[in-house]
């Protein structure tokens, strides 16, 4: 846990969520800002700052990510969906907690602003 990371807080249960999953490595919860009718974010509950700090020692939190992903859509009758993961400033990351974006309900177009 990093002290001053919101994701952390939001893991720990500092900073209410709204959550949608949860299990020993994984806890998801919905974006404050959608962007379209579901929008939800999964993080890693182990403080990974970003996809640049993935290594061999804590890649199996990415693949219980991508498992609960496919749990969650499935319960949820979603059938298409989109997986972003922002890494670094110039790429919209703005919370330095490693996390991936669930996105669906619209259909979504392709390209640089294909989500704005
Ligand atoms: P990114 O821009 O990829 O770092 O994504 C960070 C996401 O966190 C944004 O989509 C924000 O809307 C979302 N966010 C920020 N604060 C909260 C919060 N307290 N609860 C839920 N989502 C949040
Ligand atoms: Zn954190």
């Amino acid at each position: 846990m990093d002290k001053d990371c919101l994701f952390c807080k939001i893991i720990a249960g500092e900073i209410p969520s709204a959550k949608v999953y949860e299990d020993d490595a994984v806890f998801a919860f919905k974006d404050i800002s959608p962007i379209a009718p579901v929008h939800y974010l999964f993080v890693p509950k182990t403080h990974i700052c970003c996809a640049k700090k993935i290594t061999a020692e804590n890649s199996q939190y990415v693949a219980k990510i991508f498992e609960a992903i496919a749990k969650v859509s499935e319960q949820e009758n979603i059938d298409s969906y989109r997986v972003i993961n922002n890494c670094g400033e110039d790429a919209g990351q703005s919370v330095m907690h490693l996390h991936f974006h669930l996105v669906a309900g619209k259909k979504m177009g392709w390209g640089e602003q294909s989500l704005g």
